[in-house]
């Protein structure tokens, strides 16, 4: 670069210095006559040549000062460039090379730290992961382990940086649910059994912006200990509490046929078989639920007509119905569509919210049952024209023991179970199941079951 300058600078001046040069000769030559003009001639050539030993002097220093300084910046960016933000020009000369080295000064400042802050950032975020009782993952889009925590690190035993995660992490659920992140840009949840042998895992991935998922692995085996204990205790109390009870109500009843018309007796005896027939029906509500939540009823799949369905709960509850002035009536049936059901625990839902709808709805009054397709599922939905649920109800409506009105539904026989055990029925058949309603404007209960894709069992079959 030196040379470079130098070589630039001399030819400057060497093209001045002819230039002037070539103008006195002109000169001489026009107006004097020799031998004064070979004087003037000798003596040009002398200040000519004594003119280039100066612009080579002038040259040569001016190429050496300028060519260091600009060295100086080549290697100050470099340095930059290799990610050494502490380097530094200090040239505090006022000229142009001067004010460029202080303006890349101030950047390097600028940059070192913006990087400072980024470092303190990062290790935070880093610090806090390490510190979580969840295992966190980021799995590049190539499917190669990105990050993981130091929990993760204790469950898998290692989790290398580019390893493929399938030999990270080796439970086909989970993996399923980071490919799902990954590629449908959208969170995955599942629950993974064999991350480390005996262990459960709520596994949650969601997709990272550059593509890639980073999951999350909860911990569940414990909570779900518990929750199992939970169940097996209330189906066991609830087991053990039918024989008592059953007994209660006949002796009950056996008591109340022999008891004389006028007998104050009578009044505490049926308060007795009232009593204990409801809580003959919470056990059996609680056992039913126990049953489902567990998962370890087994539901017999198999394709029923949308129709078939909606007429047997019309013919279980026309009667009940008829004996409080409310009409049952079927609008819209989507007849000729099939959805994989098991009967019974599907007249089961159907008859929880068919005898919740007769329950609210005003005499006089009717409930509208129907079907409808929707995508790949067919909606089911029983509709009242009773009073109704405010909105603030809605998303917990599902829920066990979970109601408006705790003294009417008490009243009116209820347990407070149904919707719960509706739930868990549809859900276990891979549907869904809400409910719509406005406070005086009726109310409707929605559920969805999966269309099914084999022909039916004949309608006179599966009655048999
Ligand atoms: P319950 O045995 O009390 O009816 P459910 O689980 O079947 O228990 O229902 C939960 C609560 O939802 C009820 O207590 C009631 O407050 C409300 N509910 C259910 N169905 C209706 C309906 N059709 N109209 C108004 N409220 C309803």
């Amino acid at each position: 670069m030196r040379r470079r300058i130098f070589f630039r600078l001399m030819a400057a001046f060497v093209v001045v210095i002819a230039v002037i040069a070539f103008s006195i000769e002109l000169a001489i030559t026009r107006e004097l006559r020799p031998p004064s003009a070979g004087r003037l001639e000798n003596a040009l050539i002398l200040a000519v040549i004594f003119a280039l030993l100066i612009a080579f002097y002038f040259s040569w220093s001016a190429a050496r000062s300028i060519g260091s300084r600009l060295n100086t910046v080549e290697n100050f960016a470099s340095r930059v460039g290799r990610g050494d933000l502490t380097a530094r020009l200090n040239d505090s000369s006022l000229d142009e090379i001067g004010k460029i080295a202080t303006a890349l000064d101030d950047m390097a400042t600028a940059l070192e730290a913006r990087f400072q802050e980024l470092r303190t950032s990062s290790r935070q975020l880093e610090t806090l992961l390490n510190s979580m009782q969840d295992a966190v993952i980021a799995v590049s889009r190539e499917g190669r382990v990105e990050w993981a925590n130091r929990r993760l690190e204790r469950l898998v035993g290692h989790a290398r940086v580019d390893a493929p995660v399938v030999e990270t992490v080796r439970d086909p659920d989970f993996l399923a649910a980071v490919r799902e992140a990954s590629q449908t840009k959208d969170v995955s949840s599942t629950r993974a059994t064999s991350v480390v042998p005996g262990r459960i895992f709520g596994v949650t991935a969601a997709p990272m912006p550059d593509g890639g998922a980073v999951a999350v692995l909860r911990d569940l085996t414990e909570t779900e200990r518990a929750e199992k204990t939970r169940r097996d205790f209330i189906a066991n109390v609830s087991h053990e509490l039918r024989t008592p009870l059953t007994s209660i109500q006949g002796y009950a009843e056996t008591l109340l046929e022999a008891a004389p018309e006028s007998n104050n007796y009578r009044e505490f005896l049926e308060i007795i078989r009232k009593n204990a027939s409801r809580m003959a029906r919470l056990t059996e509500d609680l056992l039913t639920l126990a049953r489902v939540e567990s998962g370890e009823q087994n539901f017999e799949l198999a394709p029923t007509r949308s129709e078939q369905l909606l007429d047997e709960a019309v013919q279980s509850f026309r009667e009940i119905a008829k004996s409080r002035g409310i009409e049952l009536q079927v609008e819209n049936s989507a007849g000729g569509e099939l959805v994989d059901a098991d009967n019974e625990a599907i007249h089961q839902v159907m008859s929880n919210l068919v005898d919740n709808a007769i329950k609210y709805a005003p005499t006089g009054t009717r409930i509208v049952l129907g079907a409808r397709p929707a995508g790949d599922r067919v909606e089911f939905f029983v509709r009242d024209f009773g009073p109704g649920i405010s909105s603030e109800h809605l998303p917990r409506l599902f829920e066990r023991f979970y109601r408006v009105d705790k003294a009417r539904s008490r009243e009116s026989g209820g347990t407070g179970l149904g919707l719960a055990i509706a739930k868990h029925i549809v859900l276990a058949h891979g549907g869904t199941i809400r409910a719509e309603s406005e406070l005086n404007h009726g109310s409707t209960f929605l559920f969805s079951l999966p269309r099914a894709a084999e022909s039916p069992v004949p309608h006179e079959q599966q009655r048999a």
